[in-house]
């Protein structure tokens, strides 16, 4: 097992520009650590991955496997296993022929590929397809053929570019839990890119954040979620309200915020974050953090039921505070509530978080 180390890499396509399609970025995939990148479309992540792969070089900065720096070797030189969206399998051979296919071209002998062609259909539960036609299996199987086809040249990583992009959403959940499982049984390091945050969030050891070429924060799915570094890793994994609070005092990891009722409340922060008295603290404060206040509670926010969603497992409403929506998630939400209610909210203080702009 390797790690993969990027460091300070920039992509830029068009020299003429100022804008990086990939702005300097510094990661480091542990050995046999399941790493994404998530971020929107056009943030990156293709072309980033497409680097480790060896199809781009970089402008600038360098690419390590391990001891060896890649940074301008050949993609077949790097020894990666791919995973594309559109599974990239040959239609017209079966599947044996198309798991044999990265083997015969490294001249593996005859007998060897059969073996090996064998194991890698057992590893991702394939075992008795070999004959089958491509166009006979249905798309998860045609992913897990294509991930056959990556893991039996037994690559040094494994890089997944959307690779569930095409399913639909029951076979996607199946089949992530399935990569997952193959991952952590042959331990190889892997990069996995998705715009897809709760896909990251149930596959990833860490994920990256990325936004226009840049990560925005480094870290593994609680951390992502619970202590994003800004608003817009606070918004675009899950969902966040991110409130404009008064500071009263700052602390090194804690921040007193002033609430629109008039309440002081005590907030986590990152150590550094820079606050003092009179400025102002983004607050992040996920909808499941905020609830509707018994009838005899004190209540931190105040406001009228904007909307209103019952989505079974909780009810989520928008409540207007002082012109201010904010998002509220109730579980058993009491009967009878309704648009218009004016409610009480109760906020989860150990929840919120002090995020940068
Ligand atoms: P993602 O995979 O996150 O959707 P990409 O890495 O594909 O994003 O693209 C990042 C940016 O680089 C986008 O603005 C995209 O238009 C641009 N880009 C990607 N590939 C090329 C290319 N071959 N030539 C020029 N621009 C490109
Ligand atoms: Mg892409």
């Amino acid at each position: 097992m390797i790690d993969v180390r990027l460091a300070t890499v920039s992509k830029r396509f068009d020299t003429s520009s100022d804008a990086a399609a990939v702005d300097n970025v510094t990661i480091t995939i542990g050995a046999g650590e399941f790493f994404t990148l998530l971020g929107p479309s056009g943030c990156g992540k293709t072309t980033t991955l497409r680097m480790v792969a060896g199809f781009y070089f970089p402008t600038s900065g360098h690419i390590h496997f391990g001891d060896d720096d890649v940074t301008r070797w050949s993609p077949n030189k790097r020894d990666t296993g791919m995973v594309f969206q559109n599974y990239a399998l040959f239609p017209h051979m079966s599947v044996a022929q198309n798991v044999a296919y990265g083997l015969k071209v490294r001249r593996v002998p005859r007998a060897d590929r059969a073996r090996r062609v064998e194991e890698a259909l057992a590893q991702v539960h394939l075992t008795g397809y070999g004959d089958r036609r491509i166009d006979a299996l249905s798309g998860g199987q045609q992913q897990r053929v294509a991930l056959a086809r990556a893991l039996v040249i037994r690559p040094r990583t494994l890089l997944l570019d959307e690779p569930l992009s095409n399913l639909d959403a029951k076979l996607r959940e199946e089949t992530r839990t399935e990569i997952r499982r193959i991952q952590r049984e042959s331990g190889i390091t892997s990069l996995y890119v998705t715009h897809d945050q709760a896909e990251a969030m149930a596959m990833s050891d860490r994920i990256a954040v990325m936004q226009s070429g840049r990560v925005q924060q480094v870290g593994t799915p609680h951390e992502v979620y619970y202590t994003p570094a800004n608003a817009f890793v606070a918004r675009f994994i899950g969902r966040s309200n991110v409130l404009s609070l008064p500071v009263v005092s700052a602390r090194e990891t804690r921040v007193e915020v002033r609430l629109p009722g008039g309440a002081t409340l005590d907030v986590g922060a990152a150590v550094g974050h820079r606050l003092a008295e009179g400025d102002t603290a983004l607050v992040s404060a996920r909808p499941e953090h905020i609830t509707i206040a018994g009838p005899d509670e004190e209540s931190a926010l105040r406001g009228r039921i904007s909307h209103i969603e019952f989505t079974g497992m909780a009810t989520h409403l928008s409540v207007d505070v002082d012109g201010t929506d904010v998002m509220a998630a109730v579980i058993d939400a009491p009967v009878g509530i309704q648009l218009g209610d004016v409610v009480g909210l109760r906020l989860v203080p150990e929840r919120l978080w002090v995020v940068q702009p």
